[in-house]
């Protein structure tokens, strides 16, 4: 066994026992109210939970990567999509930003806040009239002299109602192209900023989802992530493990509905035998463990390419497209088998279904990612 799997060994139970004591008896309620309370994220934080493989320096447990990966694909394979996402973009993404960009003063402002869950962190790429085609964002930063000065709006931004710091991305010389996006840390007690209301969705109801405005928020001097002018390149490094963080979701919910469903199965009778006799049925799990398994394979090959800075964009959006499609089948093939029951919220399996739906959408959609791998090969 190699020290990464002693690491995995080590958490896994711990993590199990969190979730199952500080989770699973309240999830229903985080659906209802829409957000993860506070309470919980700092209870993450005592446990060492929101900053796993943030070296200890700055308040991280200091333990694997692929520690992280699993807490999100536990979550997942509970059901708690909503909370997957909203972890992902703490944990997994925002923080691991500043991990690699910020200033030393920058990490000593927001990563220890961060880790115990004092500030919940969250990341507003998207605009209105800007999704996929990122370059046609609006949302401009000007220099003056104390600092800059945000102008713009941003939409769909998970955490967006809780956070306490978002990472913006922002135009700060238009005429520049690629080259004219900077990244800034916005404190969001900062007079001009402000959160439309919650942004209803068809599933993932413990993920707050915001539209965040910026008038004429002036920004101090030290908000600048990492060097002017090199936003996209900066994305285009950070957005391989989001999408790692999609996949361990994606994995973790394909198995989870895998479980509910085998319960069922066998539970269920028709024609005077359980519907796990009927060969269809059979065939059908079949098809799901075995696509799963691959799923694994793969999304460990990515993991350990990641620990070795080997991932690369073409390899994250094959694991992105892959697992995220093949949730959303797989999860679509598990509701038929509980024939009516799986359409009504009674079950948990109509939750895997409606959490998996956004996955091949957000941190870049399946069209993109194939837009992705077809560049890699063709140059263009
Ligand atoms: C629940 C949720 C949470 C989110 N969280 C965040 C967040 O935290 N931060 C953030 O910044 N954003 C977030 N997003 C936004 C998300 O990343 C975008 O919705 C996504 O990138 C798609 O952009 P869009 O919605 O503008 O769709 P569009 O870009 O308008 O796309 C519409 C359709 O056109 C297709 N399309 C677009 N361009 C091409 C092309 N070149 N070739 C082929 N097809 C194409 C798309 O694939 C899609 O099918 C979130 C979205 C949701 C729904």
């Amino acid at each position: 066994m190699n020290e990464h799997q002693d690491n995995m060994q080590l958490f896994y139970p711990m993590i199990c026992r969190f979730l199952e004591q500080e989770a699973d008896p309240y999830y229903d309620d985080w659906e209802t109210v829409g957000q993860v309370p506070r309470a919980f994220w700092l209870k993450l934080g005592q446990a060492g939970m929101l900053a796993v493989d943030l070296s200890e320096e700055y308040g991280g447990t200091g333990a694997d990567f692929g520690v992280t990966q699993m807490v999100l694909e536990e979550m997942s394979r509970r059901g708690f999509g909503g909370l997957a996402s909203a972890f992902n973009i703490h944990s997994n993404i925002v923080m691991p930003y500043l991990e690699h960009l910020a200033s030393e003063e920058q990490k000593q402002q927001w990563l220890p806040r961060m880790a115990c869950g004092e500030v919940l962190g969250a990341i507003a790429m998207t605009e209105p009239s800007a999704g996929s085609d990122l370059a046609g964002m609006k949302t401009r930063a000007v220099k003056v002299d104390a600092g800059w000065q945000l102008n713009g709006s941003k939409i769909f931004i998970t955490n967006g109602m809780v956070a306490d710091m978002v990472i913006v991305c922002a135009k700060t010389d238009p005429a520049a192209g690629a080259k004219g996006v900077s990244l800034f840390l916005v404190d969001t007690r900062l007079p001009g900023f402000s959160r439309g209301q919650p942004i209803k969705k068809i599933g993932q109801h413990a993920s707050d989802t915001a539209e965040l405005f910026f008038e004429d928020v002036l920004l101090p001097e030290n908000s600048l992530l990492g060097e002017e002018g090199k936003g996209f390149a900066y994305l285009m490094q950070e957005l391989p493990r989001e999408r790692l963080g999609v996949g361990a979701q994606a994995l973790g919910a394909m198995e989870g509905a895998l479980a509910l469903t085998l319960d069922y199965v066998q539970e269920r009778k028709a024609f005077g035998q359980s519907i796990g006799q009927f060969q269809n049925t059979r065939f059908k799990l079949a098809e799901v463990r075995a696509k799963i398994d691959m799923a694994r394979a793969y999304f460990n090959h990515c993991v350990n390419l990641y620990r070795q800075q080997q991932m690369s964009g073409t390899d994250a959006a094959v694991l992105k497209l892959q697992l995220t499609e093949m949730q959303c089948e797989t999860i679509n093939q598990c509701l038929q088998l509980f024939g009516g029951y799986g359409y009504t919220l009674e079950y948990p399996i109509s939750r895997f279904y409606v959490d998996a739906r956004v996955q091949t959408v957000y941190a870049g959609t399946s069209e993109i990612m194939k837009e992705v791998i077809a560049r890699s090969m063709l140059g263009k």
